[in-house]
């Protein structure tokens, strides 16, 4: 059917040997979690300096085998992606701003001397995928398939430069809402003594290396009794940049809504970009801007910061209720979601689950 340079483009389906039953998997979405269960199949495809990406293929989810000197597990030269597949009310399963992560996966592999994966075959890996698992994508309100693609150094060589040979896969995990609360606000901890990312470091990376800096921060939240940990700027412990997987946002009394400018140490999220669109088109003042830490703790003391919320594909948005540090103890608001952050997440989760009209043209369909 297909000539020579589709097949070379394409994931082919080599259907697993051994899928789980019908009643196997409804038993496995029930009361779901967030990347606990898996689907049967993953994509996978091989880069070696040689031949370049080939062996783009579907195959059965299970154990990989690894040569124990493979350098990811030693220099950490790792990048991913997380998105969702979100099923529509007519049974449709569609995408949000995929070529967003594609271009993403791209910029994190140039940073990271990992091989560019094509936008064409990272959508292809993705579509291959959710087509063959499609029974997987949930349909409980809130749900969705989460996709987790992935690359990492899999060349068994313990020297240190950029490996010849790597590994692409993307995994797929039925999931409930991130936050087992919920909708409900959460507490940060404000992060004084660990950062996450330096000037010139991998910041602006989707890379595993930077959650591995992030743990200990996040151990330090949960024993203040906070879920998050909110990080400051390397260079000078003034600025709020974002949590360890969240960017931030706050919002005015007069309406406006503020969020740390990109500096090179932040994540761009994909949810953080489309907010700003959404909120620049419902007509809110928009300043991406330096925002102080000391200006924040005022703000909210003095009730002209109204609203604090993260946001992230994972969880979308998180009303944000307490900021703590050392030496502080606050209250955003009444402590409940805002008006602003209860409205951007009505438009978010409307436009990805098909109930409002797809305006901005961000959705993709995949089955
Ligand atoms: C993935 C991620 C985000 C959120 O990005 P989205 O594209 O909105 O999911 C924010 N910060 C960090 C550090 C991240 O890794």
């Amino acid at each position: 059917m297909s000539n020579d340079t589709q097949q070379e483009t394409t994931f082919e389906v080599r259907p697993t040997s051994h899928p789980r039953t019908r009643e196997q998997r409804a038993a496995a979405l029930i009361e779901l979690g967030f990347g606990t269960v898996f689907s049967d199949h993953m994509a996978h495809a091989t880069w070696t300096t040689d031949q370049g990406w080939h062996d783009r293929r579907i195959e059965a989810y299970g154990p990989l085998s690894l040569d124990p000197a493979a350098a990811v597990l030693h220099y950490a030269q790792e990048i991913f992606e997380g998105l969702k597949a979100y099923r529509h009310e007519d049974g449709t399963v569609w995408a949000f701003r995929p070529e967003a992560n594609a271009a993403r996966f791209a910029q994190s592999a140039r940073r990271l001397a990992l091989p560019e994966l094509s936008e064409a075959d990272f959508l292809d890996s993705i579509r291959q995928l959710v087509r063959t698992d499609m029974e997987w994508v949930p349909n409980a309100p809130g749900s969705s398939l989460y996709l987790r693609p992935y690359m990492f150094a899999s060349e068994a060589f313990l020297g240190v430069r950029a490996a010849r040979r790597v590994e692409y896969l993307v995994i797929a995990s039925p999931s409930g809402p991130y936050f087992t609360s919920g909708f409900t606000p959460v507490s940060i901890w404000v992060a004084e003594e660990y950062h996450r990312a330096g000037p010139g470091g991998t910041g602006a990376a989707k890379c595993g290396g930077n959650y591995a800096a992030s743990l200990l921060p996040q151990q330090q939240a949960y024993e203040h009794g906070c879920q998050q940990v909110c990080f400051l700027d390397a260079a000078t412990n003034t600025y709020l940049e974002e949590l360890g997987g969240m960017n931030m946002f706050i919002v005015t009394a007069d309406g406006a809504v503020h969020t740390p400018a990109l500096t090179g140490t932040i994540l761009e999220g994909v949810t953080r970009q489309s907010i700003l669109q959404l909120v620049t088109d419902a007509g809110h003042d928009v300043h991406e801007r330096a925002i102080t830490l000391e200006e924040v703790k005022a703000g909210v003391a003095s009730g002209e910061i109204t609203e604090i919320f993260a946001c992230g594909t994972a969880a979308v948005i998180t009303p944000i209720g307490v900021l703590k540090g050392t030496g502080f103890d606050l209250t955003v608001g009444d402590g409940a979601a805002g008006t602003v952050t209860n409205e951007l997440y009505g438009l978010l989760t409307d436009l990805q689950y098909g109930r409002h009209d797809d305006t901005y043209g961000w959705m993709t369909r995949l089955v």
